[in-house]
Parts: structure tokens; C-alpha cells; sequence
């Protein structure tokens, strides 16, 4: 796993919005860090700016302390895993071969592809015989999301970012994959950003909590035991 650096990085949209004033963070190798805060605060921006969908107007991000901003970004992208809430997986193409996306673009076999996938599916908690052949609309929310995760994890990614990852899942699920998920990491073990607002949620996955205000101001960045137990 690798350790993520952000040095002061900001982002003022083209319309004058500072969404994120000056953040700093340093995310350590295989922790899962969260980052909670109010809706529009900039969580969403920080997390698009470490895969370079959205680029820093100031600041430096560092993985494994490799300034990434002098990357080719779609180059980059390809080692890092991103999870959103609604997946967008690729309707026309069955479950096999959306999680394939990434490897394909780095050129492996068929048949690696294949056996990668199937690997991923089962430990995402889904059959390879039952759901590698299935199309997307086939699968449940909570199973798409699996797939999702599977797809971001397809190649190895050196981060994995998630955005809200559980959100659009009903409460029932999301508890169900939260659980699965810890279980996963701990496979994994994975360096991880993940969003959300969900205080719960960032309780129970975090290893460390980043709590946001507006404008990207970081109010505290601690474990989730030590943030509760502050007055
Ligand atoms: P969060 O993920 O915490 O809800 P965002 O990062 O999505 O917050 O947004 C932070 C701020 O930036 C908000 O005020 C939002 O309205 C603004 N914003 C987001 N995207 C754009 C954009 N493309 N142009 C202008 N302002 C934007
Ligand atoms: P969940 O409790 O995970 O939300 P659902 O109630 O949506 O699950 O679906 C229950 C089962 O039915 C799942 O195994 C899912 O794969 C299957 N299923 C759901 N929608 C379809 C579909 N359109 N075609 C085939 N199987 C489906």
C-alpha cells in the first residue's frame, strides 16, 4: 500500500468558488481514511483532485511522495480506484467484463482478465458462476456496488477513493456491505479515501476521521475513538 500526501492543495473553480481553501493531510499506508463534513464543504473536490479529474489550482499531492500532479493523468488513473455511489458500470457489458475495464487497458491477456475478475467476485461476496455472465440491470443496488468495488480493484490500484460509496444502497444492505467491506480491507488492505457524511459510517470503516468545514477547512483529523471521546 502506498501513503498519500496532500500539501496545502486548494481548488477555485473557474467561476470563483473556492471550494477548498488550503488542505493538508498525510494518509498513511493501509489506513482507510474518511472525510466527513457538511454538503458542499469540498470533500468531493479533494477526492477528484488525488485521481486528477479535477485539477489543484494550488498545492502538491504526493503518493508514495511521487508528485502525481506531473503525471500523465489518464495514465495515472489507471492505478487509482475510484467507487462512486451509482458505480456507472457499463450497461452493455456484462459484469466479467466491466471489471476487466482497467486491466484491458493495460494490456492483459483474456484469459488473466478473466480469472481476475472471477477472483474479485468472490471476494466481493458474489459467484462467479451465477454473476460473471449477468448484465448490470440483472444485479441488485447493493450488488452493483460490489461489482464496483471489484472493478476498482481489478488492477491493484496503489489508493482506492470512494465517494459516498453506500449511500444510494437501502439501510439494510449498507450495514450488510459496511460489514463486508471491513472484512475486505483487512484482506486488502488498502491505502483509502473514502467520503461520506454518515457519521456512523465514518465510525465504523475509519481508521482515521478528517471532519471538513466549509471552504475544505480541516476542524480535526483523528481516530474514531479519540474524536468521541473529546469533549
Ligand atoms: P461536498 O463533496 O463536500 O458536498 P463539493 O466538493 O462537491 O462538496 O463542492 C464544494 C463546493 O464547490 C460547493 O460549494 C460546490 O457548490 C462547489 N462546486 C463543485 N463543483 C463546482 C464546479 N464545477 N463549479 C463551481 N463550483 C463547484
Ligand atoms: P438485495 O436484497 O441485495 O437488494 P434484490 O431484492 O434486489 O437484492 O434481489 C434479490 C435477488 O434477485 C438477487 O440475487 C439479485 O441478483 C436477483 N435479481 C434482482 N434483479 C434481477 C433481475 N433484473 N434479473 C435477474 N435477477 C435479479
Amino acid at each position: 500500500a502506498a501513503s498519500i500526501t496532500l500539501e496545502h492543495i486548494g481548488k477555485t473553480y473557474p467561476d470563483g468558488t473556492v471550494a477548498v481553501g488550503d488542505f493538508g493531510l498525510e494518509v498513511r499506508a493501509g489506513e482507510l481514511t474518511v472525510l466527513i463534513g457538511p454538503s458542499g464543504c469540498g470533500k468531493s473536490t479533494i477526492l477528484r483532485m488525488i485521481n486528477r479529474l479535477i485539477e489543484p489550482t494550488k498545492g502538491r499531492i504526493l503518493i508514495d511522495g511521487e508528485n502525481i500532479l506531473e503525471r500523465n493523468a489518464v495514465e495515472l488513473r489507471r492505478h487509482i480506484g475510484y467507487v462512486i455511489q451509482n458505480v456507472g458500470l457499463f450497461p452493455h457489458q456484462n459484469i466479467r467484463t466491466n471489471i476487466g475495464t482497467v486491466p484491458r487497458m493495460l494490456g492483459w491477456d483474456k484469459k488473466r482478465i478473466n480469472e481476475r475478475a472471477d477472483e474479485l467476485l468472490e471476494l466481493v461476496g458474489l459467484d462467479p458462476a451465477r454473476y460473471a455472465k449477468r448484465y448490470p440491470h440483472e444485479l441488485s443496488g447493493g450488488q452493483r456496488q460490489r461489482v464496483g468495488v471489484a472493478r476498482a480493484l481489478a488492477a491493484d490500484p496503489r489508493v482506492l477513493l470512494m465517494d459516498e460509496p453506500f449511500s444510494a444502497v437501502d439501510p439494510i444492505a449498507r450495514g450488510r456491505l459496511q460489514e463486508e467491506f471491513l472484512k475486505l480491507q483487512a484482506t486488502v488492505r488498502k491505502t483509502i479515501v473514502l467520503v461520506t457524511h454518515d457519521i456512523d459510517e465514518a465510525v465504523r470503516l475509519g481508521d482515521r476521521i478528517a471532519v471538513l468545514a466549509e471552504g475544505g477547512r480541516l476542524l480535526q483529523y483523528a481516530p474514531p475513538a479519540e474524536l468521541l471521546s473529546r469533549p
